[in-house]
């Protein structure tokens, strides 16, 4: 189904994020915590790719197996950071052919280490927006509509882009080129989305925005997310409430779990149109907050 057309259907869009297991016990253990999640009935979830192609056919497979098990709208995440347009245009031709309706267009990060990888033929995710778009239509994806195309937003910025005007202009230029809806990075401070969000709606930008949320579950997994999502802002507050659970996992699970349902909370009270979970391939946390919100079928 059209994006455009889940988000016609379900005024609040609820959705998760996966990444594709590495191995065998990895997929065993994903499918299932999927079969946890299919219950909560969310509009759709989303799968990752590895930047430069590294989980290329594992995206695949994840994307297709959710297809043909499940009743669950799946989403590739594609990166052209390192791709051709022939490369991309046969993952497109696959997807065409397993049915895939939408598409999350992404530049990706040149892979960190050793190996040297051009940098392909789309200088930024607005050019893989317009590529998607034609060749989406020319596949007759979606009945001719093409695909539903779905791109990143940066409340809090890119660190590539010190300046918040321009970002701004890049993101409109990502939705003018044919953008159905923006996921965000994921914050902590929920001000950063509000005061974001009316700068998106100044510069013009209408398209539908949903929120990113990762609960905190462990001091490792709070350092893990500082050093992948850079230039994300912990508040004090938070900060202080893990270190008084100090010792105490159970305790800092609790905590983290508690922020993140009073930042969906907020998000829900200011009219959010989306809340898209960082689930990092596990579901108790992200089914405490839905029992705790009254959203959709309770676990
Ligand atoms: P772009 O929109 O191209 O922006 C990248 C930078 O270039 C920004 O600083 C932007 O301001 C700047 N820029 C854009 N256009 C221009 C222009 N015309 N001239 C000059 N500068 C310009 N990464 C993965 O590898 N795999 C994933 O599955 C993945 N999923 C993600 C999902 C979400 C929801 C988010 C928020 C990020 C995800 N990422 C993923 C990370 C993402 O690929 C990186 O953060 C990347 O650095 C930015 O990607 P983008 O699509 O926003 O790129």
């Amino acid at each position: 189904m059209h994006l455009a057309d889940i988000l016609a259907r379900d005024t609040l869009t609820l959705s998760f994020e996966f990444f594709p297991p590495k191995s065998d016990a990895g997929w065993d253990g994903l499918f299932r915590t999927i079969a946890e999640f299919e219950p909560l009935a969310p509009s759709f979830v989303s799968v990752t790719y590895g930047a430069g192609g590294s989980t290329r056919d594992n995206t695949h497979r994840l994307v297709t197996r959710l297809r043909r098990e499940t009743t669950i709208e799946a989403v590739p995440h594609l990166t052209c950071f390192g791709h051709t347009k022939d490369d991309i245009r046969i993952i497109l031709e696959g997807y065409a052919v397993a049915g895939v309706s939408n598409i999350l267009a992404l530049r990706g990060d040149p892979p960190t280490g050793a190996r040297f990888l051009p940098p392909g033929d789309f200088p930024n995710a607005a050019d893989l927006v317009r590529f998607l778009k034609r060749e989406g239509e020319r596949l007759g994806v979606n009945g001719g509509r093409g695909f539903g195309i779905g791109v990143a937003g940066f409340p809090e910025g890119h660190s590539e882009t010190p300046n918040t005007l321009l970002q701004i202009e890049h993101l409109k230029a990502k939705v003018d080129a044919g953008a159905n809806y923006i996921v965000t990075q994921l914050f902590f401070d929920n001000s950063a989305f509000h005061d974001w969000r009316a700068r998106c709606e100044l510069a013009g930008i209408r398209t539908p925005i949903i929120a990113g949320i990762m609960p905190i579950t462990s001091v490792s997994g709070l350092k893990r997310m500082a050093e992948l999502a850079g230039g994300t802002r912990f508040p004090a507050s938070l900060l202080k409430a893990i270190d008084r659970c100090k010792g105490n996992a159970e305790a800092i699970e609790n905590a983290g779990i508690h922020w993140a349902t009073e930042q969906c909370r907020d998000l829900l009270d200011l009219d959010v149109r989306g809340i898209h979970f960082y689930t990092l391939n596990k579901s108790d946390a992200t089914k405490r907050i839905y029992r705790t919100l009254g959203v959709r079928p309770s676990p």
